[in-house]
């Protein structure tokens, strides 16, 4: 990240849409983000550092779903459906088990994902999936909500990303809670009452055990929209905090593209 940091110009101008160069050299660091997106990068610049971090990064990807592949062939799957909330089936002498990513049905079978009757070739969604289901949290919601940065050992782009990710809904359905509510329906969320003080509540599932809320304030003469994502502090013994962090982005990025 540092070496990206040194070919940016450090002016944390905001044109690429990062609060600051360091931020945007994580994100190109974690392959989210192309050098190019900083129109103060030198052509020569973006060039060199394409052989190294970024593909490394996207390699690197692919290295982790694999090995969780492998650790996956080991796990007990009939105990871990038990554990993880997924549906459990003996088929054709193998185990399987179903279960929902954000409204996505998959299968986790001895021999990989599979999203359909596809083998799931994305890497994210296989990392995502294979730790939730080796993890076997197996404990119960504790009823706490917490933002992710609560978690320990959070890394700080966590904490920055959810709160960019709050800034974006809050300016998507700024004085427009009927469009919320819709995207909410169409997102199956489940709207909560009496838990917290906000406007509008409303619950998801990322994972059949790791539910997160969406709690929005609307603007008043005083403040602007706002937004807050929420999580049950079981989530920890569930997934990686780092995999929920991408779990969350990816839900926002869905949330908003409507
Ligand atoms: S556009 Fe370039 S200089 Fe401006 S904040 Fe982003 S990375 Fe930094």
């Amino acid at each position: 990240m540092i070496e990206i940091y040194k070919k940016l110009p450090g002016t944390n101008c905001r044109e690429c849409g990062e609060s600051t160069c360091m931020a945007f050299a994580l994100k190109v660091k974690n392959a989210q983000c192309k050098m190019s997106e900083c129109p103060y990068v030198k052509h020569e610049d973006e060039e060199n550092l394409t052989e190294e971090p970024i593909v490394t990064m996207g390699n690197n990807y692919k290295r982790v779903s694999n090995e969780l592949e492998e650790e996956i062939k080991c796990v007990d799957l009939k105990e871990a459906a038990e554990a993880i909330g997924g549906n459990y089936e003996d088929r054709n002498g193998g185990g399987v088990i179903r279960l929902k990513m954000m409204n996505n049905e998959y299968e986790v079978r001895n021999e990989g994902l599979f999203k359909g009757n596809q083998y799931c070739q994305d890497s994210w969604s296989k990392i995502i999936i294979y730790d939730y289901v080796r993890m076997k949290g197996n404990i119960s919601l504790t009823g706490d909500w917490v933002s992710l940065g609560h978690f320990p050992n959070t890394a700080s782009h966590s904490k920055a990303f959810q709160k960019k990710a709050e800034t974006k809904i809050a300016g998507k359905f700024d004085n427009n809670m009927s469009g919320l509510k819709e995207r909410c329906r169409e997102l199956e969320g489940v709207e909560v009452h009496g838990k917290i003080k906000a406007d509008y509540v409303c619950g998801f599932k990322l994972l059949p055990r790791v539910p997160m809320y969406l709690c929005f304030w609307e603007a008043d003469e005083e403040f602007p929209s706002s937004c807050k994502l929420h999580l049950d502090t079981s989530a920890e013994a569930y997934i990686d905090i780092e995999y929920l962090a991408y779990l969350l982005e990816w839900f926002v990025k869905i949330f908003v593209e409507c």
